[in-house]
């Protein structure tokens, strides 16, 4: 159905050419889930946009063919490439704002899919349209389907948008993380409405992913992008039970989960070589693990290892020797004077409050006003989170999960107290016995000292316009006003150490670094004031897996060494397994169950539990 022949996808950017994509091939089969995976810019968005004919405007091809039923889409007129997207092949993209008509209500927008790609017209593609509205689970959709995009939530444009793709039946589906933005729970259906319709219509599908979970529950056969090349092809089953290149192998150990407990995660050194120059021999030669000499000057090309598998990797050119070197960790020059300088004022273990929790939260309730009108006036309360009650240990981790809008931030954001003024907050909070909710002047500051946050997107938490020295700066002079500069500068050196950072990064801007790194600089400018418990809301979504593998592991050495406890909010099961000793599941702002990892993952005791924990995509970790 699709056959993709040695193309090649250049970008002009300022610093010269970026061949982005390099001489890909591939084929789907009608009926078959294709998989395309890779971390964040190695060329698997770019593949789809170049299918669709949709390339940015500073991207060109620059050889190669796609062909879609045999005709090379790359030759169309535009008119008729207009009739193959949204029609032959339909496309899901992440981000459905860029993809509604904001002026058209959803369900016109539908019905003009409908009407366009099948010969349903007038009232029978209406009703069409609210079918496929109650498929992609939009509740109450005889009352959505006249609303305007707007008044949807994030999650239900998104669904929008896949009814809009479904709807014009298309022969083959491009999904381009069709479902990162969505809930466990409608991903689930939503993958299992995808899995139907090939069933059904035998559509093949491109699903392209970061997520290797997602991948391993859908997928019949896998590739493997990095730095623009497809480096391995595989049947699923065997990519995930026995991975072949060296960077397929290194990904599967950076995911974390409860059998890695025990140990280091283990993260992929470096990062993915900028594509604007020739290379003399394999990409991946910088962070290999079992690279061979002649590795750096000769490049592999794509082998075939049987019918269905193929490797671009010279340990599998005849007569290779491999040499395993250790394999690969993340540069830290972390000196441990530098961690134990900045360990917590944690109790001593024998003294009376070692025993005692760190924190107690006794029957926290969070209402937030609802205002409408001219004036804003409070027209009623929205109770986000209720009655609810944990404890955290020193030096332990609990987990918080749930779904979008369950309470999990706001839960957090109140022990951080970032909601006076903004919500009404009952119930008490202790902190080594204080009630930090009742805390005013110089208490409530030393209080805010002692609990910090990081969030998800540590670009939005960083001011772009702070060097990260003055990021760092901020926090302690307005929480440890006695530091004078000297000292504090010596803190803020000793903790970017400790984070993995060098030294001459507090010299430079936010914008100057990658996610993983921003991410450091949050979790420093959180330890620069000494926290005895960091709320982490989400902290490594939006990294690649061996990022999240970095900062899963640096967290964990922190607490080791400085005793600071996490309240951890995450959807990520895998990382709950890995990082957590307790787990509460929130739903509608109530705990509906909390316990240790292996109880309440292990034999969970509600119905909600059970149906999130259904329908959280898992994948056996191998061995590798
Ligand atoms: Fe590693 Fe060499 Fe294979 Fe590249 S060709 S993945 S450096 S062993």
């Amino acid at each position: 159905m699709i056959a993709i022949d040695d193309l090649v996808v250049e970008l002009d950017v300022e610093a010269g050419v970026v061949r982005a994509i390099d001489a890909l091939a591939l084929t789907i089969e009608r009926g078959e889930t294709f998989a395309l995976v890779g971390e964040s810019g190695c060329g698997k968005s770019m593949t789809a946009l170049a299918l669709m004919r949709l390339l940015p405007e500073n991207g060109h091809v620059a050889a190669g063919h796609v062909r879609v039923g045999g005709e090379d889409v790359l030759d169309l007129p535009e008119a008729a490439m207009r009739g193959v997207r949204g029609g032959r092949i339909g496309m899901i993209f992440q981000e459905p704002a860029t993809s509604l008509n904001p002026v058209m209500k959803v369900g016109a927008q539908i019905v003009e899919a409908i009407e366009a790609h099948t010969a349903l017209r007038g009232a029978a593609a209406r009703a069409r349209a609210l079918e496929w509205l109650r498929r992609v689970g939009i509740p109450e959709p005889e009352r959505r389907i006249d609303d305007y995009p707007f008044r949807m939530s994030g999650g239900q444009k998104q669904r929008v948008m896949i009814a809009m793709a479904l709807a014009a039946e298309p022969d083959f589906l491009v999904a381009d993380e069709p479902t990162t933005a969505l809930d466990v729970t409608i991903q689930a259906q939503i993958l299992e409405l995808l899995k139907d319709l090939q069933r059904e219509q035998r559509m093949g599908l491109m699903l392209i992913t970061h997520d290797l979970a997602v991948v391993a529950g859908m997928a019949q056969r896998v590739a493997l992008m990095y730095a623009g090349q497809i480096v391995e092809v595989a049947p699923a089953d065997e990519f995930f039970a026995a991975p072949k290149h060296p960077y397929a192998q290194a990904l599967l150990r950076a995911l974390p989960g409860a059998s890695r407990r025990d140990t280091p995660l283990e993260a992929i050194a470096g990062t993915v070589p900028p594509l604007t120059g020739r290379f003399a021999g394999c990409r991946f030669v910088e962070r290999c693990a079992q690279a061979m000499p002649h590795c750096a000057t000769t490049p592999p090309a794509l082998r075939a290892l049987d019918a269905r598998r193929q490797v671009r990797c010279l340990l599998y050119e005849p007569g290779a020797v491999p040499t395993r070197r250790a394999a690969a960790s993340v540069p830290s020059d972390r000196p441990d004077a530098a961690a134990r300088d900045n360990r917590a004022d944690a109790a001593p273990e024998d003294s009376p409050l070692a025993d005692a929790p760190l924190l107690d939260v006794q029957s926290l309730g969070v209402r937030f006003p609802v205002r409408s009108g001219l004036l804003q006036r409070v027209h009623g309360h929205f109770d986000a989170v209720r009655d609810v009650s944990f404890s955290i240990a020193r030096g332990q981790t609990l987990a918080l999960v749930g779904e979008s809008g369950c309470g999990k931030t706001t839960t957090g954001k109140a022990i951080v107290q970032l909601l006076r003024g903004v919500a009404v907050t009952e119930g008490r909070a202790l902190l080594d016995g204080r009630d930090v909710f009742a805390l005013q002047g110089p208490a409530l500051l030393a209080a805010r000292r002692e609990v910090q946050i990081i969030f998800q997107d540590p670009f939005a938490s960083l001011d772009p316009r702070m060097r990260v020295f003055e990021l760092l700066e901020e926090g302690l002079q307005s929480l440890h006003p006695a530091l004078d500069a000297r000292a504090r500068r010596e803190r803020i050196e000793a903790i970017t150490a400790q984070v993995g950072l060098r030294r001459d990064a507090l010299e430079r801007h936010p914008h100057e670094f990658s996610g993983g790194q921003r991410q450091r600089i949050a979790i420093a400018r959180a330890l620069a004031v000494q926290p005895r418990l960091i709320v982490c809301d989400e902290p490594t979504s939006a990294l690649d897996v061996s990022v999240q593998a970095q900062i899963l592991n640096l967290l964990r050495e922190l607490q080791r060494d400085t005793g600071v406890s996490y309240l951890f909010i995450t959807h990520n099961i895998g990382v709950v397994e890995y990082i957590a000793d307790q787990v509460a599941v929130m739903q509608r702002g109530l705990i509906e169950e909390i316990g240790s990892i292996e109880r309440v993952l292990g034999a969970p005791q509600t119905d909600y539990t059970r149906t999130l924990l259904a329908a959280v995509p898992r994948i056996a970790l191998p061995s590798v």
